[in-house]
């Protein structure tokens, strides 16, 4: 008999005794961990228990990504290892939508999954899981915290306010995979957030594909927060995360004008002097192509009217280097826009081609060698750039929340920093430091990424933000 055979057995031997417990593979992006998150917290509700391997699983759920080849390749491969190793499989998540000549793409290269079904598809999950391996009779609730089961530490938390796209870029696929901007009412979101507050989490990062477009195809409706009316829109939003006492930050928020009204917000540290806006690239032309959202917008104008109004804000960014059609004058251009807008953290991808992007029809498709060679020139311009703004920090004082503690310091994070996607503060070893915890900290040194740093004194060394 084969080694997964006999696990199987053995686990049928063991199932008849103890709850039934469910394997959980997340992979993508923060949005998909938001689902996983929602599918685990069901589960747990329910009185499924989560199991950490492949072995005690009675059931595998993979939720997948489909952004980019190399991510629909890394999902295949995590369907195909659940399939080895457990055999009872349900796939979940955006490459669960794609199809290939018609064909669903995951149920023709993986035939024996049990199920299939697309992102944000809680309720679908949840009934195929219901068929293959009936819920509990005993459902545990009190197990479950009132903020659901997060996959984040415990004192930072993701909160999707939308879900979808109204914008068609065209080298994106996102759309056609989960649909047009639904928005979720105002109310249900700070909801969500007071209870993660609760829960004890210090810093909210709030996503959506497009943030700033929050409430617009609820037409700005007007819900209840606290017993309070207020209007599903992204600065009424912003204002009450404002209120809760714990970080805030903003994530994918596209220069439209109306973001100018949460500046004064940051100014006043109601929410993180903090903006991650997506400009992907600076030339007319290529952002034409791209039809990219806000494209119209004079981002340079707007970056320093951002920095008057807030002189502490950080500014996040992400570029595409390659584009189909992009020349060497447009690449240069972008490189000088770089250079003008000294924005504070920047992230690159090579141009690569989406199975189903509009951008695949375009003339001009660059080189792979063209696309790296221009991605690592912009990414050694903006070193030069993050070395020099970061060297400015030496000698200030920064509040900080530590992540994680070993013997030789801390590894924290500023107001300039999100989880993943940007540099650290690394504290010198200090008996104080706790994770999950604020402290505040001297700046002592720099490099091209990262800070340094030491806890100013005991008496400042607690606090909340
Ligand atoms: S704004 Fe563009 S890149 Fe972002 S999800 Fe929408 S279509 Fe995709």
């Amino acid at each position: 008999m084969s080694a997964a055979k006999t696990a199987r057995r053995a686990r049928a031997a063991a199932a008849r005794h103890r709850p039934p417990a469910v394997g959980f593979v997340s992979l993508g992006c923060p949005k998909a961990l938001v689902d996983s998150e929602r599918i685990i917290t069901q589960l747990r509700a329910e009185g499924y228990t989560i199991s950490g391997s492949y072995a005690e699983a009675d059931l595998v759920v993979v939720n997948t990504c489909g952004f980019i080849d190399s991510a629909v390749a890394e999902s295949l491969e995590a369907i195909g290892e659940a399939l080895a190793e457990n055999g009872k499989v349900i796939v979940t998540g955006c490459l669960g939508a794609k199809t290939e000549g018609g064909e669903n793409l995951v149920r023709k290269l993986h035939p024996r999954v049990l199920a299939v079904t697309g992102p944000h598809a809680t309720e679908e999950v949840m009934q195929h899981i219901h068929a293959h391996l009936p819920k509990p009779h005993d459902p545990f609730t009190d197990l479950v915290p009132p903020a659901g089961v997060k996959l984040t530490p415990r004192h930072y938390a993701y909160l999707k306010i939308a879900e979808g796209c109204n914008h068609r870029c065209t080298f994106c696929i996102i759309p056609a995979l989960r649909g047009d901007l639904v928005s979720r009412p105002i109310g249900e979101v700070m909801r969500e957030a007071e209870n993660l507050v609760r829960q004890g989490v210090k810093e909210i990062l709030v996503i959506a594909q497009d943030t700033s477009a929050y409430g617009v195809d609820l037409r700005y409706r007007t819900d209840f927060v606290g017993g309070r009316p207020v209007r599903s829109r992204f600065i009424d939003l912003v204002r009450e995360l404002g209120r809760l006492g714990v970080w805030i930050r903003l994530h994918y928020v596209y220069p439209y004008p109306h973001v100018d009204e949460v500046l004064p917000l940051m100014a006043e540290g109601r929410v993180l002097p903090y903006l991650d806006v997506p400009l992907q690239h600076a030339h007319p032309e290529v952002l034409k192509r791209m039809r990219r959202p806000a494209a119209g917008e004079r981002n340079l104008e707007r970056i320093r009217v951002w920095r008057a109004a807030c002189p502490e804000l950080t500014i996040r960014s992400t570029f595409i280097t390659g584009f189909p059609g992009e020349t060497e004058e447009q690449f240069e251009y972008l490189l000088d826009f770089l250079r003008a807008a000294q924005l504070d953290r920047v992230g690159c991808f090579a141009y690569s081609p989406v199975q189903g992007a509009a951008a695949n029809e375009l003339s001009g498709a660059l080189p792979e060698a063209v696309r790296e060679e221009r991605r690592a020139r912009l990414m050694q311009v903006q070193e030069e750039i993050s070395r020099a703004r970061l060297r400015r920090k030496v000698g200030s004082r920064q509040r900080v929340l530590v992540d994680a503690v070993g013997p030789h310091g801390a590894v924290a994070r500023s107001s300039a920093d999100a989880p993943e996607i940007d540099g650290v503060v690394y504290v010198a070893a200090d008996a104080r430091l706790r994770v999950g915890e604020f402290f505040d900290v001297r700046i002592t040194g720099s490099d091209a990424h990262d800070l340094h740093g030491v806890l100013v004194d005991a008496a400042s060394a607690k606090g909340t933000t």
